[in-house]
């Protein structure tokens, strides 16, 4: 079976530890790199060689391994600068992950540039941690949220879009890709419609980093958030992109230490970009960690990611379509390497069950998307995520395992 001209994955395989691990006895498949992907052994050694040999804090420290510790930790802020594109390091803001990134911006942002009456606009297929911290800064600031329906196939109506950006619209927050239904999503379209009328854009980035070229200055992004742990890297780190002259005029997010400059009972004055959004000791292992991640996805090659990981879902697309009663939710014409997929009268958990023990990692439930559900009609589905690890071997055992689930569980279907 081809696995790419190009791409040796079972090279990549084999860098990864846990995918040389059994679930229920059986060689585990992971399909769920989009909730969490897995970590190769560069990763862990960064790591652990942090912690086992240079471990200190990082920037208030004179001693000699705070100051290693330091250079690291800031080496790493040039290694994302790099990865996607931003023109100055200043304007790589460590946060937790996308979901720290997102309200940060909002919290920040919203303060700083909302008025009563201005406008956000997100879309049907946002992960909730897209929607949520915009009610809540627009309901703080008196602003109203509105959503760019999608159509049958998952796709956003660009008309739509139109109709809802106004002078009012302050910003629009998109998934580069969207993790329910795999759309990626035409951000460079949308990002000059919105900078046409003077909206800045947030691209959530959770689903993309990983998985294809990023080049904040092509797209024209304002913002651009993804997290470490989608990225090969630890949890607990993210990165927040944002333009230099728009954090500047953004407030910070939280107050402590290391993004002061002087406090006093009174007042307090802050440090510029990017430490005045990192407040407090920083995640610093997970930071090392993450940059060892970006120089592992450099080193396999983000277009070569990309390609192999359309060959998966072009083949495994091609598999389901002829699984009978199997409904993929999401068709779009351009999509990352995520099928969701329902099956007629069964419910996904009862597939995701049975397929956990025949040693298969899948997603069930409404992956963090329930207006994106409510907009197919379906309560949840079954989703499939490939990364550059997994194989068209994997993509075949599985719809085997599929058929042998379908057929235990459809005799028992009643109704
Ligand atoms: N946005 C998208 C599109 C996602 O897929 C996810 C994670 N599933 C998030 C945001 C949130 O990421 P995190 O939980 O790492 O903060």
């Amino acid at each position: 079976m081809s696995n790419g001209a190009d791409f040796n994955v079972w090279k990549v395989r084999s860098d990864f530890p846990m995918l040389q691990q059994t679930m229920h006895g059986k060689p585990l498949i992971y399909f769920d790199s989009a909730a969490t992907s897995q970590k190769p052994q560069a990763v862990i050694d960064a790591m652990t060689s942090f912690y086992s040999q240079h471990y200190s804090t990082v920037h208030r420290a004179v001693y000699d391994i705070a100051s290693h510790a330091t250079d690291l930790y800031e080496s790493v802020r040039q290694t994302v600068k790099k990865f996607i594109n931003a023109p100055y390091s200043e304007e790589i803001i460590f946060t937790k992950g996308t979901t720290e990134g997102i309200n940060l911006v909002a919290a920040s942002f919203g303060r700083a540039f909302l008025a009563p009456g201005d406008e956000v606009i997100i879309s049907e297929m946002e992960h909730h941690s897209n929607i949520v911290p915009w009610q809540m800064i627009c309901q703080e600031r008196g602003a109203v949220l509105k959503a760019i329906p999608i159509n049958n196939r998952g796709e956003m109506i660009l008309e739509e879009f139109d109709k809802l950006l106004t002078e009012r619209t302050k910003l629009v927050s998109i998934a580069h890709v969207a993790n329910s239904t795999g759309t990626l999503n035409p951000i460079e379209e949308i990002i000059k419609r919105a900078h046409a009328k003077g909206a800045k854009v947030l691209i959530d980035g959770a689903q993309s980093a990983s998985h294809m070229p990023v080049d904040v200055q092509k797209m024209g992004a304002d913002f651009f958030v993804f997290s470490g742990h989608k990225a090969f890297g630890p949890t607990g780190v993210g990165v927040l992109y944002g333009k230099k002259a728009l954090l500047e005029r953004m407030p910070p997010y939280q107050g402590g230490g290391d993004m002061i400059e002087e406090v006093h009972i009174s007042h307090t004055t802050f440090q510029g970009v990017p430490q005045k959004f990192e407040a407090g000791t920083p995640m610093i292992t997970e930071v090392i960690g993450l940059g060892a991640a970006l120089e592992y996805i450099e080193s396999l090659g983000r277009e070569k990611i990309a390609a192999w990981e359309q060959e998966l879902l072009k083949y495994a697309t091609g598999r389901l379509a002829e699984v009978k009663g199997l409904r993929i939710i999401g068709t779009a014409a351009k999509k990352g390497p995520i099928i969701s997929f329902v099956i007629d009268n069964l419910h996904p958990l009862d597939i995701g069950t049975l397929l956990d023990l025949r040693g298969i990692a899948v997603r069930t439930g409404h992956l963090c998307a329930q207006p994106t559900m409510r907009r197919f009609c379906v309560p949840a589905t079954i989703r499939l995520s490939f990364a550059a690890y997994n194989t068209m071997e994997e993509i075949e055992l599985f719809v085997e395992a599929l058929e042998e689930v379908l057929l235990l569980l459809k005799p028992s279907m009643s109704y």
